[in-house]
């Protein structure tokens, strides 16, 4: 007996890729994509509203859904889907410091490529600290 088993694309790698290069990927490979683009999704916002934003796309193809998927956005969970992240001491009700986000690039909402980018520079930095 053998196990059918599905040749993998690394997210890194999906990310960069256009419809003209996801419509090239096999049924299951957009499959799993879709499924690992809805995990990195569901850490942002609850399942209801990836759906209701889904449903905004209208997508009919899985090309068209991984597109669609990757497009979901929900609020920046460092600045709270302000735009401005505060820190220091609280004087008078008032933060000593701010500026803006740089998760969500002062927009306070974060999408796919946002959590990326974020995830990268926290290893550059944790490698950084640790002196690596
Ligand atoms: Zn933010």
């Amino acid at each position: 007996m053998t196990t059918a088993t599905v040749n993998m694309v690394r997210l890194a790698d999906a990310d960069c890729m256009g419809e003209a290069e996801l419509s090239e990927l096999s049924i299951d490979q957009l499959r799993c994509l879709y499924r690992r683009y809805r995990k990195c999704a569901l850490y942002l916002i609850d399942a209801k509203e990836v759906d209701a934003q889904l449903a905004r796309f209208n997508p009919k193809s899985p090309v068209e859904w991984v597109m669609a998927i990757r497009s979901v956005r929900g609020d920046c969970p460092r600045c709270r889907g302000e735009g401005i992240y505060y820190w220091g001491a609280c004087v008078n009700g008032k933060m000593t410091h701010s500026a803006p986000c740089a998760r969500c690039n002062g927009t306070g909402r974060v999408g796919n490529d946002d959590c990326r980018r974020a995830y990268v520079y926290d290893n550059f930095a944790i490698a950084r600290a640790l002196g690596f």
